[in-house]
């Protein structure tokens, strides 16, 4: 519906409320700060109010020739002037939309400049945000910053800016030539504009909260229909019988749009009405009042001077008006701005340190004294966690879900800094290294595995771009999906659809297992997805992970127990703290919080493994008590 909206026709001019209450301070540091954003194009910019200036004179121009042609031509009889002045006038209509076009040209290169850069700094700055920032923000509000709000940034420079300027200038221009033509008249005129203004702006006001109405109530319909109509609300209202209740409701609604929309209407109407009536008053009072100095005063005045007036107070509406309203523009442009530079000063919470290491190599052994953590200062999360990882060694924490397990593998590639404590990797602490050395030698393989929607191969490679064909096939095989991969029609171009979503919990993350084996770091964990996957798929991820831990320092974060024994040590964490530490074999007998998890996680995942087909005596790991035993 047009009007629409604060991108629609019309609707743009007045503030939302919220919009009145949000309103930014606008600073020097803030003009100052938005005009930065132009300096790199201040020769184009001259060169557009060069353009500016020179078309809205010449868009005057032909108001002024026709008082000529009326006076030199038509009354004086003269055809050759006549004809002249028509082909002038003609010739500098003509010009001034050329230099119009050009303008254009220069604004919107200029503008697309300006958004370009903006978007490429802010995505580079968006990339350098913490974990935190990503977790606790509104993904939308991100997305809302990236695209429109840039977008509005645009619309400011090739709207609001050359309409401030092209409007004062025409403005300058017209009422510089009326006063030359005639004081009266010009003093006439000018004394009529704000009685052609202000009637349309309220009437304008008055549409547009209209608009607003209507708008809400379109949304409301939207909201009944997507509700009522969707597959999961008709068999709601179905079951229980509330079909005349949901007619009602959208009935209701339907009626009010329609109400809605006729005042709509009447009110541009209206609106129309006010704005050609006040719009023909002023001409004729510059004529009566120019019939009187002429008749009654004797006054030298020609009607090609009357002319000349009334033209160019038809060309003074459009811009007072539009001065008028580009307040609002100009607030909503700042609050863009605004917004914007929040972003731009959120500082980067995980840096590189200046003086980073990056040394040659490193054994991929992790030790972690008195850590302290927590995500916003109000709950401890990790309360004093200790332990070292020898390199080749392998570690499995487990304990009750939030204890905090995810939370302290986070904290070794720095996604998120520990307030407490200290945590090395290879011997150096983790904020001296070289945040991109320290990264690529952690390989994590999370609980919720993304993959992006491409090929497996697309999804492979962005471990390691120039892995070469063998390695892909390689890395497959180690992560047990070769054999799926081949089954497949299209093997390694197959395309997972979007976030993997074409494949199985357990293929994607075997997929995401031969892509950190092609990153190969030196430290790897493996978060193990507490989801149930089928006692097969298990298997075949524990029939992946057990040679390569065998051969890495590694990490398992483990609910189940044969990934849990296949590890040198276990931490028993329990509410951000190591409650115990051991083998299996002694943890279980010592009565605390492993043998309880044992007691109601562990032993009941392997009764639902060895129904998937293993026989019992296949667990041949030492200090394994089978479900029954006692100890
Ligand atoms: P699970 O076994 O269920 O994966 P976990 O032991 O790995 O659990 P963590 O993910 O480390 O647990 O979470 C520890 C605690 O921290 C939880 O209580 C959780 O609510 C909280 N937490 C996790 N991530 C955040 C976050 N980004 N912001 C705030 N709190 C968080």
């Amino acid at each position: 519906m047009a009007g629409r909206g604060p991108g629609g026709p019309m609707g743009g001019r007045y503030m939302t409320e919220e919009e009145k209450a949000n309103q930014p301070k606008i600073t020097p540091e803030l003009l100052k700060r938005v005009f930065s954003y132009l300096t790199p194009y201040w020769k184009q910019l001259l060169l557009v109010i060069g353009a500016i200036f020179v078309s809205s004179t010449m868009k005057l121009l032909p108001s002024v020739l026709t008082g000529r042609i009326i006076d030199e031509g038509l009354i004086a009889r003269n055809f050759g002037a006549l004809v002249f002045l028509i082909f002038l006038s003609l010739a500098v209509t003509l010009g001034g939309n050329l230099i119009g076009v050009l303008e254009s040209y220069l604004n919107n290169w200029i503008a697309q400049h300006i958004t370009y850069d903006m978007r490429n700094s802010m995505y580079r700055h968006l990339q350098t945000m913490s974990q935190r920032f990503f977790t606790t923000s509104n993904q939308g509000d991100i997305i809302t910053r990236m695209t429109s709000d840039i977008d509005g940034v645009q619309r400011v420079i090739t709207n609001t800016l050359t309409d401030i300027l092209s409007n004062a200038i025409t403005l300058i221009v017209a009422v510089v030539v009326m006063y030359r033509q005639n004081w009266v008249l010009a003093t006439v005129g000018i004394l009529i504009v704000p009685l052609f203004v202000i009637p349309t702006r309220a009437a304008g006001r008055t549409r547009w909260s209209i608009t607003r109405e209507s708008q809400e109530c379109s949304d409301q319909i939207n909201g009944i229909l997507n509700e009522t109509l969707s597959v999961s609300g008709q068999l709601l209202v179905k079951l229980f019988g509330r079909e005349d209740h949901e007619y009602e409701k959208y009935e209701k609604a339907n009626k009010k749009m329609i109400d809605l929309n006729i005042r709509e209407s009447m009110a541009g109407r209206w609106f129309m009405v006010i704005l050609s009536t006040t719009s023909s008053v002023g001409p004729m009072l510059l004529y009566l009042v120019g019939g009187i100095l002429m008749m009654k005063y004797d006054s030298d005045l020609t009607v090609g001077d009357i002319t000349v007036l009334v033209g160019l107070l038809g060309q003074m509406y459009r811009p007072v008006n539009q001065l008028l309203n580009i307040q609002v523009d100009w607030m909503r442009s700042m609050a863009m701005f605004t917004r914007l530079f929040q972003y731009y000063d959120m500082p980067a919470e995980i840096q590189n340190a200046p003086d980073a290491i990056t040394p040659d190599s490193t054994d991929g052994s992790v030790s972690f004294s008195h850590v302290k953590f927590s995500y916003d200062s109000e709950r401890q999360i990790l309360k004093d966690v200790s332990f070292d990882l020898k390199s080749g060694d392998c570690i499995a924490i487990v304990g009750p879900s939030g204890s905090g397990k995810s939370t302290m593998i986070n904290l070794i590639p720095r996604l998120y800094d520990a307030q407490g404590g200290t945590i090395t990797f290879g011997g150096i602490d983790v904020r001296k290294l070289d945040l991109a050395f320290l990264r690529k030698n952690v390989g994590i393989v999370s609980q919720e595995t993304y993959l992006f929607n491409g090929t497996i191969r697309d999804n492979l490679l962005y471990a390691r771009f120039d892995a070469s064909e063998e390695e892909l096939i390689e890395a497959c095989r180690k992560a047990n999906i070769y054999d799926f991969i081949q089954a497949q029609e299209k093997g390694l171009d197959t395309m997972v659809g979007n976030r993997g979503l074409k494949l199985s919990g357990g293929e994607k993350q075997r997929i995401s297992i031969a892509r950190v084996l092609l990153k190969d770091p030196a430290l790897l964990i493996f978060d193990e997805a507490t989801s149930a996957l089928d006692s097969i798929s298990e298997q075949k991820i524990q029939d992946a992970i057990e040679p390569l831990i065998a051969e890495r320092t590694s990490i398992l974060i483990a609910h189940r127990l044969s990934t849990i024994l296949a590890a040198d040590e276990i931490l028993v964490v329990k509410d951000g703290e190591i409650a115990e530490r051991g083998k299996h074999a002694d943890l279980v007998k010592a009565g605390g919080v492993y043998t309880e998890l044992y007691e109601t996680q562990f032993r009941k995942a392997l009764d639902g493994s060895l129904e998937g087909g293993k026989e019992e005596n296949d667990y041949e790991v030492p200090g394994y008590i089978a479900p029954g035993d006692e100890y």
